[in-house]
């Protein structure tokens, strides 16, 4: 069975389809991009997944349950993170307090400093991070950033990982350091949604495609399967026979 479960999901904004019965599973071990024009429904179906929005219709299972998120910290709680993409850090706190934020391991009713900078450490080494997690997260790069925050989520779920563009503002050597990152969950059973417009991101990490259009599903397909200009007529809706010459 699959580690997710999305079937007919139906969703209107004041009488708007924004989606409309659409299923969507997700594999333990999986990296599942979720591809469409604007507009078609991605944001949507993740925002639903993660408990932004409560849908009109449909089931959601999660290992084999129904789940029913209502907030973004019950969906964490019940196995599914996300990391938007204005990573939702804190600037002005070290590394190890924006991983420990609201959860600071304590001693005798004061935060135990030593703990959790035992705690980063350990995290981030999962990552092949070694930085100092005492320095303040200001003065680490974006992608750096980003995979902190992708640690905070995974500590926190640790089943499914929902990333919106997570790419738009690295350079393709931080990229590929995410991609790194998203292999090595991806090794350990985590199933990863993934927003991208790149579509050589696409096929440099994804194992599975689905595509919307206009709020419908149009497919799921395996990449290796998939060449791009197909991939490209199904989120287009139309031929390219111009190309092919
Ligand atoms: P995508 O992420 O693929 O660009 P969205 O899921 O953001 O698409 O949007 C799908 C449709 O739902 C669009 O027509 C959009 O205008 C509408 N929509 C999304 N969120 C809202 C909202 N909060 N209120 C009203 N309409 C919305
Ligand atoms: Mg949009
Ligand atoms: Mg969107």
């Amino acid at each position: 069975a699959p580690l997710l479960e999305a079937r007919s999901i139906g969703k209107s904004f004041l009488g708007n389809t924004a989606l409309d019965n659409v299923d969507f599973s997700l594999l333990r071990g999986e990296v599942h991009a979720l591809l469409g024009e604007n507009g078609a429904g991605k944001s949507t179906l993740i925002k639903i997944l993660t408990g932004v929005y409560k849908r009109d219709q449909g089931t959601i299972r999660l290992d084999g349950e129904e789940i029913f998120p209502t907030d973004v910290a019950q969906a964490q709680a019940l196995g599914i993170g996300t990391v938007y993409q204005e990573v939702n850090l804190l600037e002005n706190l070290s590394v190890a307090e924006n991983l420990f934020l609201g959860r600071q391991p304590r001693r005798f009713g004061m935060v135990d400093r030593k703990a959790m900078r035992e705690k980063s450490r350990a995290l981030l080494a999962r990552y092949g991070l070694d930085i100092d997690v005492d320095a303040l997260l200001s003065s680490y790069s974006v992608a750096v950033k980003q995979i902190i925050a992708i640690a905070r989520a995974v500590d926190l779920s640790g089943k499914v990982l929902v990333l919106d563009e997570p790419t738009a503002s690295l350079d393709a050597q931080e990229v590929e350091m995410l991609f790194a990152v998203l292999r090595q969950l991806r090794s350990e059973g985590l199933g990863i949604i993934i927003i991208t417009h790149f579509l050589n991101q696409v096929y440099a990490i994804a194992d599975r495609a689905t595509v919307l259009r206009n709020g419908k599903l149009v497919g799921t397909r395996v990449l290796r399967d998939l060449p791009r200009l197909e991939l490209i007529s199904m989120m287009l809706g139309r031929e390219f026979e111009f190309l092919t010459h």
